[in-house]
């Protein structure tokens, strides 16, 4: 049982030992943000923790049923403020973008593009979330934005195909299930 004190302040900027990010405080909540430039299709962390079968507000989805937390997860705190968890789980801070750099294939957090030295690091919640456990508002300013992003079931089959072979294998199972039989893979 870990309990994360309430009143520990939160740290501006935590690295993550021998990774190329860091988890910053801004104005705008914590975010993931490249410590030095990041060439494209390199691993920049790895997702790492505690299966379970329900989404939370911080995990990420592998499967179906499966969705990776933090070790010490509380379903009770939502607490993230802690040097340790940012260490540990950096993955947790990293927000989201319809236009994003990164993308998650199985446990790694892979760039989409050479990103350089102090970018935030995003990816697209809807390629691994099938349901959002907590919907919000993206602000992402892309001309494709969607808007109130509420998992990949709530996109079109536009939106979905478009997002193609970023998608988690669980929800492009679902791509292929609707497409064609003539559709590639
Ligand atoms: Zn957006």
């Amino acid at each position: 049982m870990t309990a994360l004190a309430s009143t520990e302040a939160i740290p501006t900027e935590v690295f993550v030992p021998s990774h190329p990010c860091a988890v910053r405080q801004t104005p705008h909540g914590a975010g993931v943000f490249a410590i030095r430039a990041i060439s494209r299709g390199a691993r920049i962390l790895r997702i790492d923790g505690r299966l379970q079968t329900h989404p939370t507000r911080y995990s990420i989805q592998l499967d179906v049923d499966v969705h990776i937390e933090c070790f010490d997860h509380d379903e009770n705190s939502n607490s993230t403020a802690s040097t340790q968890m940012r260490s540990r789980h950096p993955w947790r801070f990293l927000n989201h973008s319809c236009e994003p750099n990164a993308r998650v294939f199985g446990r790694s957090l892979l760039a989409r593009r050479a990103i350089s030295a102090g970018e935030q690091i995003s990816f697209d919640y809807t390629t691994t979330e099938a349901e959002m456990a907590e919907p919000f508002h993206c602000g992402c300013g892309n001309s494709n934005c969607l808007g109130l992003v509420r998992g990949f079931a709530h996109l079109s089959p536009a939106q979905q195909r478009l997002r193609g072979t970023r998608l988690a294998p669980h929800l492009r199972r679902l791509l292929v299930s609707d497409a064609p039989s003539t559709a590639d893979e």
